[in-house]
């Protein structure tokens, strides 16, 4: 008989099943991470990390206007759990210092806000976060590993919802949290026991959704932006938020990292 932890033992909530296993080597392939991890929901992924990360009495720094159950869940539930947040202006790193606290854990910010498209400083979130001893996390949901690699910039944890560009054929609902080994691995433990483990059907169907993820994203890149590019001009209109437009006025980027989106 296998000896070893609870965590290993062959069982289909524990994330360790053949499907999950190519899945999750697929998805550290493409973001250039130690170690993936899916989940059943981009909610269940942003979740399980921060109550990963974060412990009762620890405060975390987020993004101005993140995605509305992000902000609800930082907001109304981690309270709850007696974890603190404050929101900073995430184009301004000079203005973050000030909102430090000695129980400050972590960073938490989205490439591109859902719905809209505010940009941050993302080289400087990332450096900020390893010189003050905190966490950063980083919800890579509407940049796509194809635009924006946050591992590769510094981050610790990337998040994915995987129901929109990820899967493209909208028929699953499923997340991911890719990063470093250790503490991908303190959040496949917590989601052991949280539950929100993805399907195993679904992580093939996950994976299937992935191949022409490259083709369909340069579409509807192209497609984007000639709609921006309508409406902006349409009478009807009086402001598109879109960062691929010219007139927007985080185009050239939030700072220095400008060059570190592509544009899409
Ligand atoms: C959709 C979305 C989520 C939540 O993902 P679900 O798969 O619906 O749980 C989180 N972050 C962003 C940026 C999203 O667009």
């Amino acid at each position: 008989m296998e000896t070893g932890s609870y965590h290993d033992v062959r069982y289909i909530r524990l994330n360790n099943t053949p499907n999950h296993a190519s899945l999750h080597a697929q998805l550290r392939a493409m973001e250039g991470a130690e170690a993936a991890l899916v989940t059943a929901s981009g909610m269940a992924a942003i979740s399980t990390a921060l109550l990963s990360v974060l412990s009762s009495g620890d405060h975390l720094l987020v993004q101005n206007g993140l995605y509305g159950g992000t902000h609800d869940f930082i907001a109304g539930d981690l309270p709850k759990f007696g974890i603190t947040s404050t929101s900073i202006d995430a184009t301004d790193p000079s203005s973050w210092e000030a909102h430090l606290r000695p129980n400050t854990r972590a960073i938490y910010v989205e490439t591109m806000t859902n719905p809209l498209l505010q940009l941050a400083d993302y080289e400087a979130v990332a450096e900020f976060s390893r010189r003050k001893g905190l966490v950063s996390l980083i919800d890579n949901t509407l940049a796509t590993p194809i635009n924006f690699r946050p591992i590769e910039r510094g981050f610790d944890l990337s998040l994915h919802s995987c129901s929109k560009y990820l899967n493209g054929h909208s028929d699953i609902v499923a997340g991911a949290v890719l990063g470093r080994e250790e503490w991908v691995n303190r959040v496949k433990h917590r989601l052991d026991h949280l539950g929100g483990s993805l399907d195993p059907h679904a992580c093939f169907l996950l994976s299937r959704g992935i191949k022409t993820l490259a083709l369909r994203l340069r579409a509807q890149s192209q497609s984007a932006l000639e709609i921006a590019r309508f409406l902006e001009k349409h009478p009807a209109i009086s402001r598109v938020n879109y960062p691929g437009l010219e007139s927007h006025p985080q185009h050239a980027g939030p700072g220095s990292s400008s060059s570190a989106l592509v544009e899409c």
